[in-house]
């Protein structure tokens, strides 16, 4: 027997979210709460389960680009990324190497959009 393939659109649904999110905001019949929840959700998951690359900086020169989940989380293959990513956010020079690091290419931009777009829409729900 073979196993149906999860959907690849499985591991998007913060994005459906947010997207989901942006509507409610233009709903009328929408309370304030259910939009900055909405959102507030889907930043959460961006920081934690959205498909990334890890965008750990290498010793070398350049950023890991092993697959990760979520802008605060390394790549498992490395586990010095994690905690490296993870100790950046605790001090302002390296926060800005990791803050780099989010911007590596397609998947980590995307993400980090999508970030901003849901934390901008936590607040602009609540004074909805
Ligand atoms: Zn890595």
């Amino acid at each position: 027997m073979s196993r149906k393939k999860k959907s690849p659109l499985y591991r998007y649904w913060g994005y459906l979210l947010l997207a989901g999110a942006v509507v409610l905001l233009f709903a009328r019949d929408v309370g304030p709460l259910a939009v900055s929840g909405a959102f507030a959700l889907s930043f959460v998951w961006m920081l934690l389960a959205a498909p990334t690359w890890c965008g750990a900086k290498n010793r070398g020169e350049g950023y890991c680009r092993n697959n990760s989940s979520g802008l605060l989380g390394g790549c498992r293959q490395v586990r010095q990324h994690k905690w490296q990513r993870f100790k950046s956010l605790t001090r302002l020079d390296t926060l800005t190497t990791a803050a780099r690091g989010w911007f590596t290419g397609a998947p980590q931009q995307i993400a980090t959009c999508a970030l901003a777009v849901s934390a901008i829409g936590v607040i602009a729900g609540l004074l909805k």
